[in-house]
């Protein structure tokens, strides 16, 4: 069964790269016979907005779709907990109490995805009073596993890399699980054999690509589109002042002519798409 999903976090409206994201994956899972599923990721307890899902959900009728909605992420805590308990008995998380200052003034190289974690507190003891994260071990994992391939649908076969992320962080001070680990789980959980999402997320695959190896679970093929933009060239976010599909809705646009114009890459004015 071909199963796709849409998996957003409920701390701010969704906005027109929503609505592209869940057509795209909508649409694939339609045109092979497929599910598709929506996912609250509402493992960030502190920023959750309850309220919103519902709103979603309204987004979605709104724009046409139809989908199966799988348990929210804070429903799955004894999940994340128990790959954590494996991967600590392997030796591959260790707890980090460093503050985000010290690793700011400790970094000397940045990665793709912004400063890497110079692996202070690897191997060392640290103070069990202070709350720390876990990260996982990426020179061991790496070694354990040997050369990945994952399968991205436009880019093909890819070498599995997620050094630009350094020893990531798996267990965040507050939450048991950070969103890598929690959405690889999850769609593992929820079947999804194709993870579609924004090119954003790019990198964050070859991670999630060796947390799959790590924990034994089935490898989906990846489906990564390109990002609608703002006139300046940013990408749509829900912090910045791009238009809420709730607030189209309340205003009485039209959600299905809106997602076919999506579907035709007609976009409203001021917005564009990333080219590939
Ligand atoms: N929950 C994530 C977000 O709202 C998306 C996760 C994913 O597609 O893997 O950005
Ligand atoms: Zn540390």
């Amino acid at each position: 069964m071909f199963v796709t999903r849409f998996a957003p976090s409920p701390n701010g409206h969704l906005h027109l790269g929503h609505a592209y994201s869940a057509i795209t994956a909508f649409d694939l899972a339609r045109s092979n016979n497929g599910r598709f599923l929506l996912r609250i990721e509402d493992i960030d307890g502190a920023r959750s907005r309850p309220e919103l899902c519902d709103e979603f959900r309204k987004d979605l009728d709104w724009l046409g779709l139809e989908w199966d909605e799988v348990p929210a992420q804070s429903t799955r805590l004894d999940s994340y907990d128990s790959a954590v308990t494996s991967l600590i008995r392997r030796g591959l998380l260790y707890r980090c109490t460093c503050t985000r200052a010290q690793i700011g003034a400790a970094t000397l190289l940045g990665g793709s995805e912004g400063p890497l974690y110079p692996g202070t507190c690897k191997g060392t003891e640290t103070d069990p009073a202070l709350p720390a994260v876990m990260r996982l071990d990426l020179d061991k994992a790496m070694t354990n596993v040997g050369e990945l391939i994952w399968t991205d649908e436009e880019h093909g076969a890819i070498v599995c890399d997620p050094r630009d992320f350094g020893d990531v962080v798996l267990v965040r001070k507050d939450e048991p699980a950070s969103y890598h680990l929690a959405a690889t789980l999850d769609d593992a959980a929820d079947g999804v054999t194709h993870v579609t999402r924004g090119s954003d997320l790019f990198a964050a695959s070859h991670v999630h690509r060796l947390l799959q190896e790590l924990l034994d679970l089935p490898i989906p093929h990846w489906h990564h589109h390109a990002l609608l933009l703002d006139t300046d060239g940013r990408k749509l976010a829900k912090r910045r002042n791009s238009a809420s599909l709730a607030d189209l809705r309340n205003a009485g646009e039209d959600g299905r002519l809106l997602a076919e114009q999506l579907r035709l890459r007609r976009l409203p004015s001021g917005i564009s798409m990333e080219s590939a």
